[in-house]
């Protein structure tokens, strides 16, 4: 029998339907693979009980005719989402060991649909990053490396164990969050495709809050097909979440392979950055060509307001998220350190819980939001975040469907190599996927091709809202051009 692992989504749904081999089977080889790639430290938590228990329970139903899209297919799930029973940190001292009482809607929508949790994946803390690299259970190894080189890269975050585990083959798909970037940059550096839906697509409740306004969960996967397929059981309205938004949730699948004739593509002509590395600008050609070639037909447009996208979003993400972590106090939960009284046991328990780049976000959050500071940088921030969004919507009113860009403006780089002296070297890694966020769009990162030393590199596709089908489509067509991407196993 071929490897079960590395099989895609799609195919393995096959391999169940046809009974060539059993939900068990495709776990156990996707838990031996785990127990293989420690060393890339994607998992922070492997549940080979509960994998085990949810496979054979889906067998039986798929014996009876029973078994749900997703019936069988084994998972990786960022530790970002509440999941009842299994220790839920957000990679941050904070939670300690923090096991919840319930489970998130988008996890629980995918047991409902049939698939099978192999363990809970690290990310950056509390998704603050671009490395996952400031997670407290240490950095996790990229399974790319340069060609003829041993350094371990980053895999991006803050989805990094997310991209990791889906590119090292370890899960066949898994979730994650994107507040600025941290779907779509994680599956550039890797070589998979993510997909962050239109924001009030998938429900936030039971995900650990970073910025309520920009936060949105989203599958990162091997294929677009397979992106589409988890997507689709993710989606949906949820009471429990206000922004979530009711309108029915597509047939994701179904976009995949259709013609994209006629569509209109923009070119934005800001995203041109000064500097630009020659192999980014010539994926982006060789990106629009293809889809020209496919029928669409390319249109340069303009989005004037992208420069200030970064410094607007580190305005807004950290101040929400400094009112969000307000409640990580050492009362409730998580970590408590001792003190002699409240004010100490909140300052102690909150100094010695959050990592270095959370205490920085949430003194950033809380100075912005201070009187005498929030008209001028909060109120301000807001403004910019409304021009932000009526660039793409003028663009949209001018008949263009979608938007390409590139995903990143680089490669996947070395542990260690940025952001070390200054925090902004690691924020401009999101130059080119916070604007969707702000703006509150849909934006799928496929991988299109290999820099000079062998790593993947993204293009990232960005939609009208809730028209991720055209994302799906679009992205098809240049995998299809592009071919997949495999790292060679090293670990
Ligand atoms: N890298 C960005 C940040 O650090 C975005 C992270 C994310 O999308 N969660 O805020």
């Amino acid at each position: 029998m071929t490897d079960l692992t590395s099989l895609t989504l799609a195919e393995a749904r096959k391999g169940l339907a046809d009974k060539t081999f059993t939900s068990l089977e495709l776990t156990d080889a996707h838990l031996s693979a785990i127990e293989k790639a420690r060393v890339l430290n994607a998992f922070v938590m492997e549940t080979p009980d509960r994998a085990r228990e949810m496979a054979k329970a889906v067998d039986e139903k798929i014996a009876r005719g029973e078994g749900g899209p997703l019936a069988g297919i084994p998972l990786g799930i960022k530790d970002l989402f509440a999941t009842k029973g299994v220790r839920t940190t957000a990679c941050s001292k904070i939670l300690g060991n923090f096991v919840p009482t319930y489970e998130s809607t988008v996890t629980s929508q995918l047991w409902r649909d049939g698939a099978v949790m192999l363990g809970k994946l690290n990310n950056d803390e509390f998704a603050m990053g671009s490395a996952n690299e400031t997670s407290c259970f240490g950095p996790v190894g990229n399974p790319w490396r340069r060609e003829g080189s041993n350094t371990t890269l980053v895999p991006g975050g803050s989805s990094g164990g997310s991209a990791s585990a889906v590119a090292a083959l370890l899960c066949m798909g898994a979730t994650a969050t994107d507040t600025g970037g941290s779907i779509r940059q994680p599956a550039a550096f890797t070589a998979t495709v993510g997909i962050k839906p239109t924001y009030g697509r998938c429900s936030r409740w039971g995900i650990v809050a970073f910025a309520s306004s920009l936060d949105q969960a989203g599958p990162i996967a091997r294929t677009t097909r397979d992106a589409a397929m988890l997507l689709r059981s993710m989606a949906g309205h949820d009471p429990k979440d206000t922004t979530s938004v009711d309108i029915p949730v597509p047939d994701y699948e179904a976009a995949i392979g259709q013609s994209v004739k006629g569509k209109r593509i923009g070119i934005p002509k800001e995203y041109r950055l000064d500097g630009m590395p020659a192999e980014i600008e010539k994926l982006w050609s060789e990106g629009a060509e293809w889809l020209k070639a496919a029928g669409a037909e390319l249109v340069e447009v303009s989005l004037p307001h992208t420069k200030y996208a970064l410094p607007a979003y580190y305005i807004v993400a950290p101040a929400e998220a400094s009112s969000n972590l307000a409640r990580y106090d050492g009362v409730r939960y998580g970590l408590r350190e001792s003190a002699k009284n409240i004010i100490e046991l909140y300052e102690n328990t909150r100094a010695e819980g959050f990592g270095a780049e959370v205490r920085r976000r949430v003194m950033i959050g809380t100075y912005v939001l201070s009187a005498g500071y929030y008209d001028a940088y909060y109120l301000r921030a807001q403004k910019v975040r409304t021009l932000i969004k009526k660039d793409f919507e003028d663009c949209f009113a001018r008949g263009v469907d979608a938007i390409l860009t590139p995903a990143t403006p680089s490669a996947a780089f070395g542990i260690g190599e940025k952001g070390g002296a200054d925090p902004v070297e690691m924020y401009l890694n999101d130059i080119f996927t916070v604007t969707v966020n702000m703006a509150g769009l849909p934006g799928i990162a496929v991988p299109a091709g290999k820099d000079a030393q062998g790593l993947p590199l993204g293009l990232q596709l960005i939609g009208r809202p809730f028209d991720e089908e055209t994302l799906f489509s679009l992205g098809e067509v240049i995998e299809q051009a592009a071919g997949r991407f495999t790292p060679a196993r090293w670990w």
